[in-house]
């Protein structure tokens, strides 16, 4: 029998390590021992039952042109012409590209230069921009750089406390909750979750008020003399400014605000401030607000008073969610950025990138929408007229989402690249059937910045080609030459981000896997100002296949598993505090929308649901959309458990079944995206800086179903 090939989970940032053996009698999956995330040798649930995927029945195994199979050829050269005449007519901005933060590397690197060199629009964006780029902003905002968590997660099990601000790990991604077995935890949560019910402190603000809450901690921290002032002095910025705008944010009033008593906030101020090793994490609870970057900012200025961030066995980080969430922004799928994590509007990044691509700077576009303000632009008379879509379905996923399909549906062409017939794809005028994880080879960079590299391990159906080839196919079609094999993709995504933030020169594919010789001592842990000695180098590689951290700059280099131990990524090395105030959810409830609508995951679906919901265990466990309330507002609206639910907001309605549950607040309302309908009623209003629509907290009127 074939030895199995070692790969990685299709699905969360976690990238568990998966090895898989394919016989005559079917695919087998085991989890890795070798792989730091799941070092336990653990998987989720959907983990173990993601070899359905690649059999399932509803893949798709043709192209369809208008519904209808047709030859691969015909369909490309179809797409071609209509883009090229798309463009003729409306300019290269009539042509708008859409990815996912579930592309690998590759992906996402070869989706950025067809929109910038062969279709040269600046149309592109990406669903991660709903996902984490609030926290990336917030990054860059205080270190100069966005490296998710920047240190390896086993770091983490060393803490004595962690706090957890609006991530639900124990649902998202089960075996990471391994690697907090030792600390304490607190969880900052509406809603006591599988995460919360593991916690030694939950705090419970109201929806949208975490940044109240984060400014409630740090007045405490200041007025209680814990600020590490050490610290402060020596490796921040602007501390002043941020200590004379907490005056306004004294416990009481927040308390007030947010609902959490002053001695609970005392009490989790206490116990960071006290502990020897200490960590703050932020998730999508925190993120998807309106104020999602300020919210994050505001825990981060929290850590760094504490003296967390960039200190071993300490800090601050962001639990990405999708599979290449942390990758997915770094290679030029981003409106604003070319690959490496450099900025468009950066006229050395340009040249620098420009000249990988064999083209004059001057030519290629600048910075273009952010994701929801794309899909809102679809098909208006200033707007993209055509949309190729790779990796995600914001028929389901997208906020108000019943405007953004009448939005798809008025364009004049839509291409999605899917592996399934996605709710989206059902719009599409052609859908291109393509690869998945385990039928492809591509890098993804999973939560702590750890580049992995996916294998191919099985032959895919028939009709199916990868995406690469698509893009390659597409750019050939339109007058230029892409490389469409992983690897050589690869090569030129190394020189195209050599330099840059997310620099990948130094990573090849055998020193992912562990096949050339490793340097050995890793950069980034070696004069250590904070934190006392240097004591899990083993972990860093330990002879073990556990990828390369960015940035790793040249074929010597060890690669960077924690960027800021000796200073951060600012002009000056220092990390920058800055003020932010609180100002609320954008929409408050009333009495029309009496009731708060907070959304996401659960443990059996991923994302929108167009792979989890056809896996047969999956769409067992959880198979419908719920609403989850609060025995005092069921008994109020005289609703009972499995009744049926109709949800409205002023964009639309939703359904689900009623589960009724007290951990969820009575003036709260919980629904899973997995399933159309929590979109549709979910609030667009952006972040100013990320661009972050509000996922997390909108008004709703809740009622039974007669
Ligand atoms: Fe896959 Fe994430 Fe589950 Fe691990 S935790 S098995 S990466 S879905």
């Amino acid at each position: 029998m074939a030895e199995p090939v070692k790969t990685h989970c299709p699905y969360c940032a976690l990238q568990c390590g998966m090895a898989i053996s394919a016989t005559a009698s079917g695919i087998t999956i085991t989890p890795r021992t070798d792989v730091p995330a799941n070092a336990a040798g653990a998987l989720c649930q959907k983990g173990w039952t993601a070899a359905d995927l690649l059999t399932n029945g509803a893949r798709l195994t043709s192209p369809l042109l208008h519904g209808r199979p047709v030859d691969w050829d015909v369909a490309l050269g179809h797409v071609a012409d209509r883009l090229s005449a798309i463009r003729l007519e409306h300019g290269p901005d009539g042509v708008a590209v859409f990815g996912g933060g579930g592309l690998t590397n590759e992906k996402a690197y070869l989706l950025g230069k067809l929109a910038r060199v062969a279709l040269g629009t600046s149309q592109i964006d990406y669903n991660g921009r709903f996902c984490m780029s609030s926290a990336a902003a917030a990054s860059i905002r205080a270190f100069g750089m966005d490296r998710g968590m920047p240190f390896p997660v086993t770091d983490l099990a060393g803490a004595d406390v962690v706090l957890l601000a609006g991530a639900n790990p124990a649902e998202t991604m089960p075996p990471f909750v391994r690697h907090l077995d030792g600390p304490r935890l607190i969880v900052v949560d509406p809603r006591r979750t599988a995460t919360a019910r593991l916690a030694w402190l939950h705090l419970r603000p109201a929806p949208g008020t975490d940044l109240a809450l984060a400014l409630g901690l740090l007045h405490l921290a200041v007025a209680e003399d814990l600020v590490d002032a050490a610290y402060v002095e020596e490796r921040t910025s602007g501390f002043d400014a941020v200590r004379t705008s907490l005056a306004a944010w004294w416990p009481e009033r927040v308390e007030r605000i947010t609902g959490v008593p002053v001695p609970r906030m005392r009490e989790a101020v206490r116990a960071l401030a006290y502990a020897k090793n200490a960590y703050v994490l932020t998730g999508r609870g925190a993120e998807q607000h309106a104020q999602g970057t300020d919210t994050v900012t505001a825990f981060v200025n929290l850590a760094l008073a504490l003296g967390l961030p960039g200190r071993l066995g300490s800090g601050y980080g962001c639990l990405t969610g999708q599979g290449n969430g942390q990758g997915g922004r770094e290679h030029g799928q981003k409106a604003d950025q070319l690959p490496g994590y450099r900025r468009i509007d950066d006229p050395a990044a340009r040249e620098h990138v420009a000249g990988v691509w064999g083209v004059d700077p001057g030519d290629l576009p600048g910075p273009g929408r952010s994701a929801f303000e794309l899909l809102e632009a679809l098909g208006t008379p200033a707007g993209p007229k055509a949309m190729l879509l790779f990796g995600s379905n914001p028929v389901v996923s997208a906020p108000d989402s019943a405007r953004v399909a009448e939005r798809i549906r008025s364009l004049d062409l839509l291409v999605v690249c899917d592996v399934v017939m996605s709710e989206t794809a059902a719009l599409a005028d052609v859908v291109f059937p393509v690869t998945q994880w385990a039928e492809e080879t591509g890098t993804m960079t999973n939560l702590e910045g750890r580049v992995l590299l996916r294998r191919q391990a099985v032959r895919p159906p028939p009709g199916v080609r990868s995406d690469l080839e698509v893009i390659a196919g597409l750019a050939r079609r339109l007058g230029h030459d892409f490389a469409d094999e992983p690897g050589k993709v690869f090569e030129e995504l190394r020189r195209a981000s050599a330099g840059g933030p997310a620099d990948y020169s130094g990573i090849t594919y055998d020193r992912i896997t562990g096949e050339t010789e490793d340097p050995g001592e890793t950069h980034g842990g070696g004069d250590v100002p904070y934190g006392g000695e240097v004591r899990d180098r083993a972990d860093d590689r330990g002879g073990a296949e556990v990828g390369v951290f960015w940035p790793c700059p040249a074929p010597g280099h060890p690669g960077t598993p924690r960027p800021f131990l000796e200073a951060f990524a600012t002009p000056g090395g220092r990390a920058r505090f800055v003020p932010v105030e609180h100002r609320g959810p954008a929409e408050e409830i009333d009495d029309d929308y009496p009731v708060y609508l907070t959304t996401g995951r659960v443990l059996a679906h991923y994302q929108s649901g167009a792979q989890t919901r056809r896996i047969a265990a999956l769409a067992a466990a959880v198979p419908e959309p719920y609403v989850e309330l609060h025995p005092d507002l069921a008994g109020r609206l005289d609703i009972g458990a499995g009744d049926l639910v109709r949800v409205t907001s002023r964009r639309g309605q939703g359904q689900g079944v009623a589960r009724i549950s007290d951990a969820i607040r009575s003036d709260t309302v919980f629904m899973p995206f997995h399933w159309e309908g929590a979109n549709r009623l979910t609030n667009p209003a952006l972040d100013p800086t990320s661009r972050m629509p509000e996922f997390k907290v909108c008004a709703v009127r809740v009622e039974r179903v007669t």
